[in-house]
């Protein structure tokens, strides 16, 4: 993969808008002392995501802003863009050609654009991991880094040794799944908790549904007693009244033989 053109808009010293090309082989950047030589590595860690502005010789993010000189007015942002060539597709993505854009306001709010297309600084941190290119990589090697490669602490030699074997995308994998681990086993506590008081609650709860259910089951029972009941009377009543009417046809018949009997003896 090979780095082809740096470009700098009002980083640090590069007031005007600056375009360093790369070509094959080793290019050096020579210069006096304070002519902006460390501003150049400074401006690509710092495109690759850098956060911290001490690192980068300074107290505050837009301290790396064009803050002015006699000649010039400060600038109201800095953008830098990297550009490196993916022909040899080491990056995971289709294109020959990634230019890394940010840019940063007075604000101190950053922006993050892959191939002009606005992104997030976790999608450039992810492009680059395990490259060795990311602003922890060991392709950039800022004034003070050679001391942790030659560093007798075991802990600074192995990041840099970590990112060249290509394993720091599966420990920040292996430390995001860690942390959701936690953030389950705490959710998990949670529920218990809420499990706990649940069951406290159940016990009378299961009281109040049996006594709700044998309600229920009475009320059936007195329906049912109340119909039986009903369709006794209606059977005695309709009884009564049949009584009642043949009662009724014998005592007419018996008036009508009567009234016959009595009209015979009226005319003999
Ligand atoms: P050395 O070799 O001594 O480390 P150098 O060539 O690497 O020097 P740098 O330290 O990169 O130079 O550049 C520092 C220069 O950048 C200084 O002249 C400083 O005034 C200028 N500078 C830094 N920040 C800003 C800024 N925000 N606005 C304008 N100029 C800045």
């Amino acid at each position: 993969m090979l780095l082809t053109k740096l470009e700098l808009a009002g980083f640090k010293s590069f007031a005007n808008r600056t375009e360093i090309c790369f070509d094959r082989g080793v290019t050096g950047i020579i210069g006096p002392n304070g002519s902006g030589k460390s501003n150049i590595s400074e401006a690509i860690r710092w495109v690759l995501g850098e956060q911290s502005a001490r690192s980068l010789r300074g107290t505050r993010m837009e301290d790396i802003i064009f803050s002015g000189t006699q000649a010039k007015k400060p600038l109201a942002y800095a953008e830098v863009t990297l550009t490196l060539s993916n022909e040899d597709r080491l990056l995971d993505v289709a294109y020959n050609e990634i230019a890394i854009t940010r840019r940063v306001y007075r604000s101190g709010e950053s922006e993050y654009f892959i191939n002009r297309t606005p992104c997030r600084l976790k999608d450039i941190v992810e492009l680059f991991r395990d490259t060795g290119i990311g602003k922890e990589g060991y392709s950039v090697i800022g004034q003070g880094r050679i001391d942790e490669i030659l560093s007798n602490r075991s802990e600074d030699r192995r990041a840099v040794f970590e990112e060249a074997a290509g394993i720091s995308k599966y420990r920040a994998r292996k430390e995001e799944a860690e942390r959701k681990l936690a953030a389950t086993r705490d959710n998990l506590v949670r529920i218990g908790d809420i499990v706990g008081e649940l069951q406290d609650r159940l016990g009378p709860l299961e009281e109040q549904a049996e006594v709700a259910r044998q309600y229920l089951k009475l009320k059936e029972e007195l329906k049912a007693i109340e119909l039986t009941a009903f369709l006794h009377q209606y059977d005695r009543a309709h009884s009564k009244i049949a009584a009642q009417a043949e009662l009724i046809a014998s005592l007419s018949a018996r008036s009508a033989e009567r009234d016959l009997r009595a009209g015979v003896l009226r005319r003999q």
